[in-house]
């Protein structure tokens, strides 16, 4: 498994693998081959949802100002469902510098953007030795460290100094959207709601943490959905859910910068095992790898900051993604707007009651983290592609009927 560092991802939105992930690809092949002009093919779910995530818009951006086509391919299948191939002819220079059509050579690039903003072409860094729960649990059973003290066991010290950072985003971007009003861009014209929320009068009806962890969830998918500076964790579509709980725990817990940082590695350690053993990408196995994995990483993060028990920590990861298999990802229009912002404020609220719920007892559940990790994995690719971030099925067919996979 590699770094946090590729798990949390400082980065804009609104989607990790639509624009941070298809950026980097577009980046890379834009240093490798300079041209003044590109081609770019989008497949699957790409295709299907790359307008409304804002893929066109991130690709002419880091290509300008080269000209620059590209083409939506919603027929071709890929093993991949979020491909793209870039060409161009790659120019080596005349003799004075400037480009010269005769020494022209037509190349030509495939990547896959594997969700979280990885792409296929990432180096596997090997960062930790443990593949699954179950050796990293006996590992820190065997040394009496805990799973914070693991992650800077293999990581090094130099990754609390960056989970700083990732953490010092996440309160600047959550803080700014409780303080935000407006329509979000797109053609639902969505009204921003996170400081209605932040400013509601408590009447008995929220309690001051639900509404707290509840504007400061929205808040940060809001300002996701803006384009605006989030944290992956571990995706765009799923970044308010953690922090929401972190910003809660300082605010009305008391807990320290110091003590969030521990809670970010203990969430990391759980996200990278969905990510290296399972998926992370709407595209391939759903919402539940996106929203489920964040519940389930913040879950975890929460039982940890409530001082409980590797084994209590594990059983709060598991409830909350046991109750979130079979998610699908169904975004109206394709943009990052019904259902992920309200979901993630859904799924910080079911992450805190996992945690308080792992409490009860100290013994271990029937099912284990690995294998529900291998059922979300299952579920996934088991589910139809309307449901796979191509907004063609659920509640993104309620506003539209035209979409071919039917
Ligand atoms: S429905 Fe879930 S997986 Fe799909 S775009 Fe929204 S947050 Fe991402």
């Amino acid at each position: 498994m590699n770094s946090l560092r590729e798990l949390y991802r400082i980065g804009y939105g609104p989607s990790s693998s639509h624009t941070l992930g298809v950026g980097r690809a577009v980046s890379l092949f834009k240093t490798k081959n300079p041209s003044n002009e590109y081609k770019v093919v989008l497949f699957g779910s790409l295709a299907a949802t790359g307008v409304g995530h804002g893929t066109d818009r991130i690709i002419k951006e880091i290509l300008a100002p080269a000209k620059c086509e590209i083409i939506f391919d919603t027929e071709t299948e890929k093993e991949h469902p979020n491909t793209l191939t870039i060409s161009c002819c790659r120019y080596s220079g005349g003799e004075d510098g400037a480009d010269s059509q005769d020494s022209c050579d037509f190349t030509s690039e495939t990547f896959e953007s594997l969700g979280g903003g990885a792409i296929n072409t990432d180096i596997e860094t090997a960062t930790y030795p443990h593949k699954s729960f179950e050796e990293i649990k006996n590992f820190c059973e065997e040394k009496k460290i805990n799973l914070a003290e693991y992650v800077y066991l293999h990581e090094g010290e130099g990754i609390r100094e960056y989970l700083r950072e990732c953490l010092a985003q996440m309160q600047e971007t959550a803080r700014k959207a409780v303080r935000t009003e407006g329509i979000l861009p797109g053609k639902l014209k969505l009204e921003r709601r996170a400081k209605s929320i932040f400013d509601f009068k408590d009447n008995g009806i929220l309690t001051d943490e639900h509404r707290l962890m509840s504007a400061y969830a929205i808040g940060t998918a809001e300002e996701n959905a803006d384009g605006g500076k989030i944290v992956t964790a571990p995706t765009c579509g799923s970044c308010g859910v953690l922090p929401s709980v972190l910003l809660l725990a300082s605010e009305e817990w008391g807990k320290t910068d110091d003590e969030l940082i521990n809670a970010m590695a203990v969430a990391g350690i759980i996200g990278n095992l969905y990510k290296f053993n399972a998926s992370i990408s709407g595209a391939e196995c759903g919402c539940q790898a996106e929203i489920g994995v964040a519940c389930s990483m913040t879950a975890g993060a929460a039982a940890f900051l409530m001082g409980f028990s590797l084994t209590q920590i594990e059983n709060a990861a598991c409830m909350a993604m046991e109750h979130f298999l079979g998610l699908t990802c169904d975004p109206v229009y394709g943009l990052v707007q019904i259902p992920c912002i309200e979901r993630n404020a859904s799924a910080a609220a079911r992450a805190l009651c996992a945690a308080r719920l792992s409490a009860i007892n100290d013994k271990p559940r029937r099912i284990p983290l690995d294998n529900l990790i291998e059922v979300m994995y299952k579920t996934g690719l088991d589910m139809h592609q309307c449901y796979r971030e191509t907004s063609c099925g659920g509640l993104a067919a309620q506003f539209c009927s035209t979409c071919k996979l039917h």
